[in-house]
């Protein structure tokens, strides 16, 4: 295995051949995100006459350090600005989208995207005042060539639980790379466009030189179902649901969109979209003619509380519990125009993403406390399905594609190390795992390791201003702590004017007795180094010490402490 950058060796070792030249014939595959994690998807192959890159997503945070995104470090790419030939982009998620914004801030590239994609980028893209005059942005459709660079790029159809997905088949010097984007092999779903089993079979037959496949649900044997399952399962909850039925998704499943969109014609009721993110989504499916919903078929929440109980389907953004979304707000009786009411029924068309379970279940709870009937994936299988193919399908497309070389995208390392084994399994010749950063370089004889690029992450704060290690250690040192502040003004020969004034933010039990006790430290510590100057920045170290100490013995712990010392005129 070839794994990333300063791990140490590995226990697994996979038939690696290597290849001892670094010729024109060959490529290097450089990660820049989304190998080793899951999110912030972003993959550059570079040649001698250029450098393309798939993808630029973004991740969410899973602590709260007022990170509103992250994404990937894109440094390398930008000190290569001049060999940057294309970004090209698998689909409108917002782990392959979210970080175009970002890139573009500082490089000048053309976008490849289908019109969803396109759509959902111009919309970011405004969001951060971006001039998209001053954009290129190239519409792709499933089944075109590009020639963009050294590089010829093929454009298939894959299904996915957004419209418009795409893999993407590079022709290199090395041969042809086969990227696959996120996929499954649902052969009926609500958009009517399956993925190119044909095409990639033809490709298998040509001869493939590289597959880079998807590896999110290496651990789910085989996918719930299809879309259309999940359909069904809804369209039966609604129809014999009594009163209003809520259901909670992910707002990018333009598939489900589709499906709800038939299923509340079907039981005549209207559609109430509650949630920005919703409300957008269904904006741009509709723009780009990928939702047709027809135009009474919505009613805003204004009007919606005035409709008959039976008559009101709402889709409600909040599947992860997030604190201002749609669900948590009605689950606490604080949405502007709607209540949840005994009878009620709530279907979570979602999964839980890890990290989320506590808040999600708290959520279930309060919805449950209101009457509602809560429906989930557990009480409930077929309201929800992943739009990631499972590893049957992830196994349909290594014997499709039968590559020579493959090397797994999309994934912690765990997951990349068992779709490795899977593809050994299937009887790949050279399987190579590797994680962010550390560069492969692949030509006609085999894969071999080549060094490593700068990466990373950029969290990106609520606000936009990106925040560095150091800041983010601080926020989450303060979140830990508390801190306090002492501050004091003195003249010349070190009289007291003013203070010390102590302040205790976030530390427990600090009361006005006990900052007159931490003054006192301070004006001792203050008369004990006379020898060190007023502007001496080692004289507020040692008032810091002091405050410390004296905050040790009233909470048991040692608090940071920031200082101030002001001089006054004579
Ligand atoms: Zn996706
Ligand atoms: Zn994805």
């Amino acid at each position: 295995m070839i794994a990333g950058a300063g791990r140490g060796p590995s226990r697994y070792e996979w038939p690696l051949v290597t290849s001892a030249t670094g010729d024109s014939a060959s490529i290097r595959l450089v990660p820049l995100g989304g190998l080793g994690e899951i999110g912030m998807n972003c993959l550059a192959i570079e040649q001698d006459e250029g450098i393309l890159v798939v993808d630029c997503g973004t991740a969410f945070p899973h602590d709260d350090r007022g990170v509103d995104v992250i994404h990937p470090d894109f440094q390398w790419l930008l000190d290569r600005a001049d060999d940057v030939v294309g970004v090209f982009i698998t689909h409108g998620h917002e782990d392959h989208v979210g970080g175009v914004p970002f890139l573009l801030r500082d490089l000048d590239v053309p976008i490849y995207a289908s019109p969803h994609a396109l759509a959902v980028i111009r919309r970011r893209l405004e969001e951060h005042a971006v001039d998209i005059n001053d954009v290129d942005l190239e519409p792709i459709l499933a089944g075109q060539v590009h020639e963009i660079g050294p590089f010829r790029v093929e454009s298939i159809r894959v299904s996915h639980s957004i419209v418009e997905a795409t893999a993407f088949a590079i022709e290199t010097s090395a041969g042809t790379v086969l990227h696959t984007g996120d996929f499954n092999f649902d052969e009926d779903p609500p958009d009517g466009e399956p993925t190119d089993v044909e095409r990639l079979r033809e490709l298998g037959d040509s001869g493939v030189a590289l597959l880079l496949s998807d590896s999110t649900n290496i651990d789910v044997p085989v996918r719930a179902g299809a879309e259309r399952n999940v359909g069904g399962r809804l369209q039966e909850l609604v129809a014999s649901a009594q009163h209003r039925v809520f259901v909670v998704m992910f707002a990018s499943n333009v598939q489900r969109l589709r499906m709800l969109g038939e299923i509340a014609q079907r039981t005549q009721r209207k559609i109430c979209l509650l949630g920005r993110s919703l409300n957008a989504q269904v904006d741009i499916a509709t723009a780009v003619g990928r939702l047709a919903w027809p135009a009474d078929l919505k009613i805003a929440a204004e009007q919606a509380r005035d409709l008959p109980r039976d008559r009101l389907l709402i889709l409600a953004g909040g599947s992860q519990a997030e604190p201002t979304s749609a669900a948590v707000r009605l689950a606490h009786g604080m949405h502007q125009h709607l209540a949840i009411e005994p009878g009620d029924a709530v279907v979570f068309s979602s999964r839980v993403i890890p990290g989320n379970e506590v808040a999600v279940h708290d959520l279930l709870c309060s919805l449950l406390r209101l009457g509602a009937r809560v429906h989930t994936r557990q009480s409930d299988p077929d309201v929800h399905t992943s739009g990631h193919a499972g590893r049957s399908e992830q196994r349909r497309m290594l014997e499709l594609v039968r590559p020579r070389c493959f090397v797994p995208v999309h994934g912690t390392l765990h997951h990349l190390v068992w779709h490795a084994e899977l593809a050994r399994q299937c009887g790949v010749p050279v399987i190579a795992v590797t994680e962010n950063g550390a560069v492969l370089r692949i030509d006609r004889t085999g894969i071999r390791p080549d060094g490593t690029v700068p990466h990373g992450r950029v969290h990106v704060a609520i606000g936009g201003e990106a925040l560095d290690a150091a800041t983010l250690e601080r926020r989450e040192e303060l979140g830990r702590s508390g801190i306090a502040f002492v501050s004091l003004v003195v003249d010349g020969s070190r009289r007291l004017r003013c203070g010390p004034t102590v302040f205790a933010l976030g530390i427990p039990a600090v009361d006005s007795a006990d900052q007159r006790v931490i003054a006192g430290e301070v004006v001792r510590a203050l008369e004990r180094h006379r020898k060190i100057g007023l502007k001496d920045p080692l004289l507020a170290g040692e008032i810091r010490r002091a405050a410390r100490r004296a905050l040790l013995g009233i909470c048991g712990y040692r608090p940071p402490v920031e200082v101030l010392i002001q001089v006054a005129d004579p």
